[in-house]
């Protein structure tokens, strides 16, 4: 089978690309291994919710209509956006198609799909960046009397045993799970290394409208002076929630959810915890503040002060004066250890030369050194929003006419 594009990957991202590659006339199909919006589906635990507001994911030609534009979708109300954009933009999806391998040709690339093989003079890779779980090499110590899951495998507290929980990670994930947990009557101790704190809201309105309005997330990859750190920043503490309730350390620490350092070694069934908690929380708390400093600029220069509330500041991240920085596991009482340790991409299907040592694909905002491969949905691919749903768009209308130009055969560096 022949065709002049394939989009690897049916989640908002490769649609938002088959819709723009549409708009240009450009022939195309989205291989998906499942259904659309196949992530949703399978990989996220029950009770998730978006915490971006419903108003906040907007697709080309495709925006919130419903009467909540500041709500949280559910995962159920997830995929039914995103099935709703596939039809809406009458997106030629093949479902239940696995790519199982990709390398170059002369005139393009060979897909392999366990539904057949595609040639095509260019690829999207849309599959995701959450796609694996990453979990530190110091798991290997954990002995097999403990359970372990990742935020993939886990799904809600009744697949739990009794006794305590160590969540390791203090990210969006990490700390939405620690106060489920917590609240289902499990101990949790929740293991912080570096996290970004933010409220829910400020000044009366949602964090995420603060920083679409003072254009936050629209600093752009090559504005940046350290692409590759900017890349690697976790997410904001944040929970989308009905009550819009701030989830940081200190809401938790009054739940009773027991507070550690990065968790930095196991060794003869002992956890040891790094001793640096209160000066990641000092840091975070600056990081906080110059958050709040930035918008609060942003509110004075747009006239903002009379319509918004007043300015204000978070108390600091209260910590134990001395945490726990060993634990015996047997004795503690923990019985399940939760890594929300991050994610990465899975590209071993992926025979083009484009992976760095670690594994990581080589680009400039989503054009590979390969030509006529580009790559989606990756944190801070183009810009601060690439990796949310809102950040697809313009990405997928940036990257499109880069591949537009390439198929007419223009000399180009980067897209626009
Ligand atoms: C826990 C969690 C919470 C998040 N919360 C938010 C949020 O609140 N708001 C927000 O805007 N963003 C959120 N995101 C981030 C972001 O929206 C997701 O990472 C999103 O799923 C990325 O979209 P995507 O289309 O790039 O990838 P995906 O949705 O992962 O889509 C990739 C698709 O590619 C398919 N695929 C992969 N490999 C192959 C293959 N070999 N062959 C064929 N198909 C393949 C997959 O099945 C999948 O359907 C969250 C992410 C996570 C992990």
């Amino acid at each position: 089978m022949r065709t002049t594009t394939v989009v690897v990957g049916a989640g908002h991202a490769g649609l938002a690309m088959s819709r723009c590659l549409a708009e240009r006339g450009i022939d195309h199909v989205v291989l998906e291994r499942g259904e659309v919006a196949n992530s949703w589906r399978t990989e996220r635990w029950d009770s998730l919710r978006l915490l971006t507001p419903n108003w906040q994911s907007r697709l080309p030609g495709f925006g919130y209509q419903g009467e909540h534009p500041d709500g949280f979708r559910t995962m159920p109300e997830v995929i039914d956006f995103i099935e709703g954009y596939a039809r809406a933009i009458s997106a030629p999806v093949r479902t239940h198609t696995r790519v199982i391998s990709m390398r170059p040709t002369d005139a393009g690339y060979l897909v392999r799909t366990d539904r057949g093989d595609w040639h095509a003079r260019c690829v999207v890779l849309a599959s995701g960046a959450c796609n694996v779980p990453c979990v530190p090499r110091l798991a290997e110590a954990v002995s097999p009397a403990i359970r372990t899951l990742t935020p993939t495998t886990y799904r809600n507290p009744d697949q739990l045993e009794d006794g305590g929980v160590l969540v390791v990670g203090a990210s969006a994930t990490g700390v939405q799970l620690a106060d489920e947990i917590h609240r289902s009557g499990r101990p949790v101790t929740l293991a912080v290394g570096e996290h970004i704190r933010a409220p829910r809201t400020y000044r009366g309105r949602d964090i995420q409208w603060w920083m679409d309005a003072a254009g936050v997330l629209d600093q752009r990859y090559d504005e940046v002076d350290d692409i590759d750190r900017a890349r690697r920043v976790p997410s904001l503490q944040l929970v989308g929630s009905p009550e819009r309730a701030m989830l940081d350390l200190n809401a938790l620490r009054d739940d009773g959810v027991r507070l550690v350092g990065r968790l930095a070694g196991i060794a003869d069934g002992r956890l040891q915890f790094s001793g640096s908690l209160a000066n990641q929380c000092t840091l975070s708390d600056l990081k906080l503040g110059r958050l709040l400093d930035a918008i609060d600029r942003f509110a004075t220069e747009h006239g903002l002060d009379g319509e918004v509330g007043s300015p204000h500041r978070f108390s600091p991240t209260r910590v134990d004066e001395s945490p726990t920085l060993t634990l015996d596991l047997a004795r503690s009482g923990i019985r399940t250890i939760l890594w929300a340790t991050g994610f990465r991409p899975d590209y071993t299907w992926l025979e083009v030369p484009v992976l760095d040592r670690k594994g990581r694909i080589r680009h400039d905002g989503g054009v590979t050194p390969a030509p006529g491969l580009y790559v989606m949905g990756l944190p801070f691919l183009r810009r601060r929003r690439s990796q949310l749903i809102d950040g697809a768009g313009a990405d997928a209308r940036e990257l499109s006419a880069h591949l537009a130009a390439y198929l007419h055969g223009q000399v180009i560096e980067a897209a626009a």
